[in-house]
């Protein structure tokens, strides 16, 4: 027998090891001198001493163990299936549309800020792209449905208020869903129109970087200078707006931008959400995402950290600082599935990441002013990556999206044999195409050890107490995730894995 390669092993402390199969996502602690046993006696291990020990059997069910590298390979082929299937089956087209790439914020870490020319959608244009194009695109995709990003630039700006209107009008009639990705200022201004619409608006995404203070140093008017004394600050604005929309109960996902500057004040930040927003549950979430520089735009003001000392840094305050939970860390896309079993007790199953974003793994189509259609936010604005023309013809040129959506992690020859893979996606595909399609490893490895060093304590008494209490004979084996259904589980197990059918 062999052990999988996507396996990854942690010492938790010296009688337990977290076991990660970052293929399936199941997640399990293991005796140490059980596993050290195991491992080597490994190579000579039958299929009938499997069969006789439950704990053998179960490690095998869960994909740990395989007869051979083959017997492997068969396995993983069947997880591509899968998400394969799965990406086929989603009906949806999702269409980002910029109605400008102009700005009435000056934000400091903005990856737009090299974007000169500030173009926008006429009204004739927004009507054709919703009358027929969109149309057009469902069919060339094979899509049912339509998703819509209203994005930008800044999408909420009262210049631009009749091909919102527009934008709105025929997706509610066309039966298109909608998610607006604001800055927030003007949300009031376009609150009547956004309440005539509210039954095809998913949500509504806003940034807000944290208390007042430094909110305003980061988030900023153009002509507002940067610093404390800023009187143009946006904060209050951009809060009451929450308020009228959540008092109307639209949907807000609240997006906090975390770099050096202000990670250190997430408690009270966290404090000043419940204390404003605690009661709002059902309208208002909350998610942390860490500021990043893929295209290299940013002042070197030491603000910007890899991603594994800003988890350092939450971790650190994590325990102190209860609140802190209020936060979703899905955007720290390397934790996302092992913080949402350890820390938010999530069931749900997960299938392997096999690209880093929705630039490469969707059916994600940006229109831009410029006249280009681009697969990746940040690369609006630069031909050189763009994927089909809007007017006069519209078109979409399959080899330069192949480029994209072909880009997963088993395609890449070095994250192919990379454990940490199916947690990571192999990086940010902009990043890639920039340094000559070179992989710019984003420190898997580092960020996931980084949670643990912090968190192995608390993992331990939480899902060991647990454990404890199973129904089994067995002392060596004690798995964390949906195996367990003893009563302190419930609410407390989490995911077991993608089913291996073995
Ligand atoms: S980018 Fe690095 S960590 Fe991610 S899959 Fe590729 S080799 Fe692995
Ligand atoms: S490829 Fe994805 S992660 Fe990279 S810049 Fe584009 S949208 Fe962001």
């Amino acid at each position: 027998m062999i052990l999988g390669k996507y396996i990854i092993k942690y010492k938790l402390d010296s009688n337990n090891i977290l076991l990660i199969n970052t293929l399936s996502g199941a997640i399990d602690i293991v005796d140490s001198s059980f596993f050290v046993t195991l491992e080597k006696k490994l190579k000579a291990l039958t299929k009938k001493e499997i069969n006789d020990n439950k704990e053998y059997q179960t490690l095998l069910e869960r994909g740990y163990l395989y007869s051979n590298k083959e017997e492997e390979e068969n396995e993983k082929n069947k997880i591509v299936k899968i998400i394969e299937t799965t990406m086929k089956k989603n009906e949806y087209l999702t269409v980002a549309i910029c109605p400008t790439l102009g700005c009435n914020f000056n934000c400091v870490y903005c990856y737009q800020k090299d974007i000169k020319t500030k173009s926008y959608f006429t009204l004739e244009q927004i009507n054709l792209i919703m009358s027929t194009l969109i149309e057009e695109l469902k069919i060339m995709r094979g899509k049912k449905k339509v998703k819509i990003d209203l994005f930008g630039g800044e999408p909420l700006l009262s210049p631009f208020y009749e091909q919102i209107k527009l934008i709105l009008e025929k997706s509610a009639s066309r039966g298109y869903e909608i998610t607006i990705i604001t800055n927030g200022y003007e949300v009031d201004k376009f609150l009547e129109l956004i309440l005539s619409y509210k039954e095809i608006i998913s949500g509504i995404q806003i940034t807000l970087d944290g208390l007042e203070e430094i909110h305003n140093r980061r988030r900023i008017l153009p002509a507002s200078p940067r610093g404390e004394k800023d009187n143009r600050g946006t904060f209050k604005k951009i809060v009451d707006n929450i308020d009228l929309l959540s008092k109307n109960k639209i949907p807000v996902t609240v997006r906090t931008n975390i770099d050096m500057e202000n990670i250190n004040r997430l408690p009270e930040y966290a404090d000043f959400i419940i204390n404003r927003w605690g009661d709002k549950r059902k309208q208002l979430t909350f998610g942390l995402a860490p500021v990043t520089d893929y295209k290299n735009l940013l002042p070197d003001d030491g603000n910007i950290q890899p991603e594994s000392e800003l988890v350092r840094k939450i971790f650190t305050l994590y325990d102190r600082y209860p609140n802190l939970k209020k936060f979703n860390l899905d955007l720290f896309r390397i934790l996302s599935h092992i913080v949402n079993v350890f820390e938010f007790d999530s069931k749900r199953e997960v299938l392997p990441r096999y690209y880093f974003c929705q630039a490469t793994g969707m059916e994600y189509y940006i229109l831009s002013p410029d006249n280009h259609i681009y697969c990746c936010l940040e690369a609006i604005d630069n031909e050189k990556y763009s994927v089909g023309k809007l007017f006069p013809d519209f078109y979409l040129d399959e080899e330069k999206l192949n480029r994209w959506h072909r880009r997963n992690i088993f395609e890449l020859e070095q994250c192919s044999t990379c454990k940490y893979g199916p947690l990571c996606g192999g990086g940010c595909s902009l990043q890639f195409f920039e340094k000559g399609c070179k992989i710019s490893c984003v420190e898997s490895k580092k960020i996931l050890f980084e949670y643990l060093n912090f968190r192995k304590k608390e993992i331990v008494n939480k899902f060991l107490n647990c454990a404890k209490s199973l129904n089994t004979k067995s002392q060596n084996y004690r798995p964390v995730g949906h195996a367990c259904t003893c009563d302190a589980c419930t609410g407390v197990a989490g995911t077991g894995g993608l089913p291996t059918n073995r």
